[in-house]
C-alpha cells in the first residue's frame, strides 16, 4: 500500500510519502533504545507531567487534528472531535493513576516464609522499546490507547501507522515531543507492512502490539513468536447484539443503529450480528429498518452527517462483496445494499439491514466492516447465544433483557471480551478491552493494560 492520504469522500490523493530507509529505520531504533535507557528511570511524577502537558496539547489541537482525521479516513467530523478528546481523558487517566496500578506488591511474609524468603516484593519493571502496529479506523484513539499506560510504564514506543493515515502518524510523534518527551520516546516509523518484521526481530525491539485485521495480527504473532517476544493483539470482531422480549425495545433499537453505524460502520466493537428474539424480532427490525433509513448519508466534514464513506475503495468492494453474497444465497435487504445514489463520488455505502441470514453466507462468519447488519430470529435465550458464539471471533457482546436468569446465562456463556448488558459496547479507561478466539488476546486499558508490558519481577530477600 502506498503511503499517503487520500481523501476517501472524494477519493483524490492529498499526499504521498516515501517509507523510512533501512538506515533511517536503524537510527530510529539507536533513537528508542538510548531514549528507554533515560525513561526507565525517570519518576512517576514526572512521567505524569509528561503526559499531563501532551493531553493537554491535544485538547488545544482538536478542532484540527479532527479535521486532519476526518480528511484522512472519512469518520464524521463531530466523532473526530470526540475521539480526540477520548484521548486526552486515558491520558489524564493513567498520568494520575499509573504509580498506583505499577505499586509493588508485597505477598505477605507467612505465604512466602517457607520458600526461605525473610520477604519478598513483587515489581512491575518496564519492558523496553514497543512497536505498535496501528489501524487507520480511530488513528489517534489506538495509539493513545497503547502509547499513555506505556510510557507511564517506563516503556518507549514505535509507531507503524496503517499507510492512509501517515499525517495523523506525524502528528503524534510530534505532539509527545512538544509535550516535551526526549526524542525517542515516541517515533513514528513511515514504513509499510514489510518493514514489520524486521523491526521486530530488530533486539533492540522487545515487545509489540497490534490492532488490526485478523491477517495483520497472525502475520505479527508468528514473527514475534519465532523472536519469543510478548504481544498483545486487537484483531476483528463481529459482536451479537441480542435482544430479549423483556428489552426496553425504544432503547435496544436506538443504541442498534448507533452502535452499528458508529465510525461509518468500521469499528471493532460495533454491533454487528443482531440476534432478535421471535417474539420482538418484527417490531425491531421494522424500527431498526426506518431509522437505518432515515440517517444522513454524506460530507463526513458536515455537521449533519450520520455516516460518512468508507476509508478506502477496497474496504468498500469487500463490504459489496459480502452483502451481494448473501442476498444471491436468498438474504433479503431490508435497505441499503447498495451505493447511494445521490454521491457520484467517494466511497460510501448505504446503511443496510439483511435479514434472513444463514451458516453459508460469508456473513455469518466474516466481519462486516461497514454500516451493514445481519438479523437473526432466536427461539430463547440458549439459541441466542449458540447463534453468537457460532463465530470466529469474541471481542465484545450486547444483551438486551431485564431478565436476572438471561442476564446471567449471559455472563456465564457469551464467548467475548466483554458483555454490555442494556447499552452498546464502548471502550472507558478503567475498563479492560480486548477480545477471545479471533479477536486477539491481551488485554488493553485499565490496569490490566499497563502491566501487558511489564516485566512482572520477583525480588526475594533470605
Ligand atoms: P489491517 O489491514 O490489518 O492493518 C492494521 C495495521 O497492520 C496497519 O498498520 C497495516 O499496515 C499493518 N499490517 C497489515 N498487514 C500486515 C502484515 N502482514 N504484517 C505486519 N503488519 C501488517 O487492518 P485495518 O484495515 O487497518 O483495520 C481494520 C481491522 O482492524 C478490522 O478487522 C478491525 O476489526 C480491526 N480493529 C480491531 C480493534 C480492536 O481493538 N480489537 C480496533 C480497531 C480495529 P498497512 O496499512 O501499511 O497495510
Amino acid at each position: 500500500m502506498p503511503i499517503a492520504t487520500v481523501n476517501p469522500a472524494t477519493g483524490e490523493t492529498l499526499k504521498t510519502y516515501d517509507a523510512l530507509t533501512p538506515e533511517e529505520i536503524d537510527r530510529r531504533l539507536d533513537l528508542a533504545r538510548t531514549a528507554f535507557a533515560a525513561h526507565r528511570t525517570r519518576p512517576f511524577g514526572e512521567r505524569a507531567a509528561l503526559l499531563n502537558r501532551a493531553a493537554d496539547l491535544l485538547d488545544e489541537d482538536q478542532r484540527d487534528i479532527a479535521r486532519l482525521m476526518t480528511t484522512e479516513m472519512g469518520k464524521p467530523i463531530a466523532a473526530a472531535r470526540a475521539e480526540a478528546a477520548k484521548c486526552a481523558k486515558v491520558m489524564r487517566w493513567y498520568a494520575a493513576r499509573a504509580e498506583e496500578l505499577l505499586a509493588d506488591e508485597h505477598p505477605a511474609a507467612g505465604d512466602v516464609e517457607d520458600s526461605g524468603a525473610v520477604h519478598a516484593t513483587v515489581r512491575y519493571r518496564p519492558l523496553g522499546v514497543v512497536l505498535a502496529v496501528m489501524p487507520w479506523n480511530f488513528p489517534l484513539w489506538q495509539v493513545i490507547r497503547f502509547a499513555a499506560p506505556a510510557l507511564m510504564a517506563g516503556n518507549v514506543g514505535l509507531l507503524k501507522h496503517a499507510s492512509n493515515v501517515p499525517q495523523t502518524a506525524l502528528y503524534l510523534e510530534d505532539l509527545f515531543h512538544r509535550a516535551g518527551y526526549p526524542r525517542g520516546c515516541f517515533q513514528t516509523l513511515l514504513v509499510g507492512s514489510d518493514a514489520v518484521e524486521p523491526v521486530l526481530r530488530d533486539p533492540r525491539v522487545a515487545a509489540a502490539t497490534l490492532t488490526g485485521s485478523e491477517g495483520a495480527g497472525r502475520s505479527v504473532a508468528s514473527v514475534a513468536g519465532d523472536e519469543v517476544k510478548k504481544t498483545v493483539l486487537e484483531l476483528g470482531g463481529s459482536d451479537a447484539y441480542v435482544v430479549m422480549p423483556s428489552a426496553d425495545l425504544d432503547a435496544a433499537v436506538g443504541t442498534a443503529v448507533t452502535a452499528r453505524v458508529q465510525n461509518n460502520g468500521q469499528s471493532c466493537i460495533a454491533a454487528k450480528r443482531f440476534i432478535v428474539h421471535t417474539d420482538v424480532h418484527d417490531a425491531f427490525c421494522e424500527r431498526f429498518t426506518a431509522a437505518m433509513q432515515d440517517l444522513t448519508v454524506g460530507d463526513p466534514m458536515d455537521e449533519a452527517t450520520d455516516v460518512g464513506p468508507l476509508a478506502s475503495e477496497r474496504g468498500r468492494a469487500d463490504l459489496e462483496e459480502l452483502v451481494d453474497d448473501a442476498v444471491g444465497q436468498g438474504a433479503t435487504a431490508r435497505c441499503g445494499g447498495r451505493r447511494p445514489a445521490h454521491l457520484d463520488r467517494g466511497w460510501y455505502y448505504e446503511p443496510t439491514v439483511l435479514t434472513g441470514i444463514t451458516d453459508g453466507m460469508r456473513i455469518h462468519h466474516e466481519e462486516a466492516f461497514g454500516p451493514v447488519a445481519a438479523v437473526y430470529r432466536v427461539a430463547d435465550a440458549e439459541q441466542a447465544v449458540a447463534v453468537a458464539n457460532d463465530s470466529p471471533f469474541g471481542l465484545s457482546s450486547n444483551a438486551w433483557t431485564r431478565d436476572a436468569d438471561e442476564v446471567e446465562l449471559f455472563s456465564r456463556d457469551l464467548e467475548a471480551g466483554g458483555v454490555f448488558f442494556n447499552g452498546m459496547t464502548a471502550s472507558h479507561p478503567a475498563l479492560p478491552f480486548g477480545g477471545v478466539k479471533r479477536s486477539g488476546y491481551g488485554r488493553e486499558l485499565s490496569g490490566h493494560g499497563i502491566r501487558e508490558f511489564c516485566n512482572v519481577t520477583t525480588l526475594w530477600h533470605g
